[in-house]
């Protein structure tokens, strides 16, 4: 459908982190990045002063990267699979490195299958997209570095191994079964400091929740976090009564695989222990694992339909978007903070005092400058996190050689989204937002303008476009 208008769906499903659960950006990253650091140096005993100064290396904090695990480089791609920009470790490569690692035509040799699914076969690169994995990069960059400097990197033809050591950092914070044993850096600091790294949820979110409920629609959470850590975040976010929010909660859902694979519902007792495996869901429920077909047919069920339309708000087009999109037939909803960093022109009439603002999503931009926003959940400190003069917008790059100084052509002519990340979004979100927030205060039954299909088109954004996509 080339609208989105909330009434007339069925279900509605939810990721919880960075979707229902807003975190405090800033404190989030530091704390991981600092639990990164010190498994590197404490059990893969690195150099303490690799890890240094993070405040010198913001610039290199973006979302939407590729790192490349044999050469150590770090990618942002164009639409085409070209490489706009890049760096070897944290230090910027230049057109002639970057040919010189990808030949003259500057293509990641993977980009088809980066585009169609965003994962690699053999693990040689991986795409970054969220902040749980993020100051991953940054370790990474800066292990490289650090070799660089010793002349231990002289020779090497693949950085795997640093990457295995940083993955395996991150494993021991995220591995589940470390909430329950208080093991690793991350869940214990989660457990003691949550209100640091979590904001509850406003009345309006709570309010708008309850009234994609009303006539019949449901409402679920779909999350790959496991039960115990769900209920401490959700129970901060929405209260202690959050499950009165829920027609049923799902857990450790194992998103992009519980569209693929067929691993059956596992039901969870007294609110935290894992019962038999069920065929069938009930309302009001709590299950584990899981998959689409066994969720579909629940679902059918539940509201009478024999299709049932079901749309999806998550944060990230790996695990959220791609999947419910291509392999799961639902509508999706991306959330992504960055939209609200760079700014976005209020235009679709959603911001009330903007009313005279209303444009045609089917027009071209309008040549005078248009009026921006950040909304007031931002802070200037995350906006500094999210947004990246090295790496340039999200969703529009001006400079197709890096290394090349010249940033003034597009700034004044129609400006179409042209990296990889900006056009995966047209492809698998059918509207992108800056914040479940925001949408809480739409009117439920707002008709929202959808992206069409066609590469760079940019109709989908609401409240309107990104800054750095107007003239
Ligand atoms: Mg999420």
């Amino acid at each position: 459908m080339s609208s989105v208008n909330f009434t007339k769906y069925d279900a509605f499903g939810f990721d919880m982190d960075f979707t229902l659960a807003r975190y405090e950006l800033v404190p989030f990253f530091n704390m991981v990045y600092d639990c990164v650091r010190k498994y590197l140096v404490e059990v893969k005993k690195y150099d303490a002063s690799i890890f240094h100064r993070l405040q010198e290396d913001k610039e290199l904090i973006y979302k939407g990267l590729i790192v490349d695990f044999e050469k150590g480089n770090i990618l942002k791609l164009g639409s085409d699979g070209v490489i706009l920009r890049a760096t070897h470790g944290t230090q910027k490569m230049t057109a002639a490195e970057i040919e010189r690692d990808y030949g003259a035509e500057r293509k990641f040799g993977d980009y088809d299958i980066f585009k169609n699914g965003m994962k690699s076969i053999d693990s040689k690169w991986r795409f970054f997209e969220n902040y749980f994995d993020t100051p991953g990069l940054v370790a990474f960059a800066k292990i490289i570095d650090y070799m660089h400097k010793a002349g231990t990197e002289e020779g090497r033809t693949t950085f795997e191994h640093i990457w295995k050591d940083v993955l395996n950092a991150l494993e021991d914070m995220y591995i589940p079964s470390q909430y329950a044993q208080d093991k690793g850096a991350y869940f214990p600091e989660m457990k003691k400091n949550i209100g640091k790294y979590i904001d509850p949820a406003s009345q309006q979110i709570k309010d708008w929740l309850k009234s994609l409920r009303q006539d019949n629609r449901v409402v679920f959470l779909l999350t790959s976090s496991y039960v115990d850590f769900a209920h401490l975040v959700m129970e901060h976010v929405f209260g202690s009564e959050w499950k009165s929010l829920f027609d049923f909660t799902l857990y450790a859902g194992r998103k992009p695989r519980f569209f693929t694979e067929s691993k059956p519902f596992s039901v969870v007792e007294d609110g935290l222990k894992l019962g038999g495996e069920v065929k069938s869901l009930t309302s009001g429920g709590a299950y584990c694992y899981g998959n689409h077909v066994d969720l579909m047919d629940f679902l059918r069920e539940t509201t009478g339909k024999t299709d049932p339309k079901v749309i999806y708000f998550g944060d990230n087009l790996w695990a959220d978007a791609w999947p419910s999109k291509t392999l799961g037939k639902w509508d999706t909803v991306l959330i992504l903070e960055e939209m609200d960093a760079e700014g976005y022109a209020v235009s679709d009439g959603t911001v009330p005092g903007h009313e005279d603002e209303v444009e045609d999503p089917d027009a071209p931009p309008k040549k005078r400058k248009r009026k921006y926003e950040h909304s007031t959940l931002v802070t200037d400190e995350e906006i500094e996190l999210m947004v990246s003069e090295f790496w340039g917008s999200i969703f529009i790059d001006d400079s197709q050689a890096a290394g090349s100084d010249s940033q003034d052509q597009s700034f004044t002519d129609s400006k179409t989204v042209n990296t990889a990340f900006g056009n995966l979004i047209g492809q698998f979100a059918d509207i992108c937002v800056p914040s479940i927030e925001y949408l809480a205060g739409v009117p439920v039954d707002h008709v929202f303008t959808t992206f069409s299909k066609e590469p760079g088109n940019s109709r989908g954004f609401h409240p309107g476009r990104p800054r750095s996509l107007l003239p």
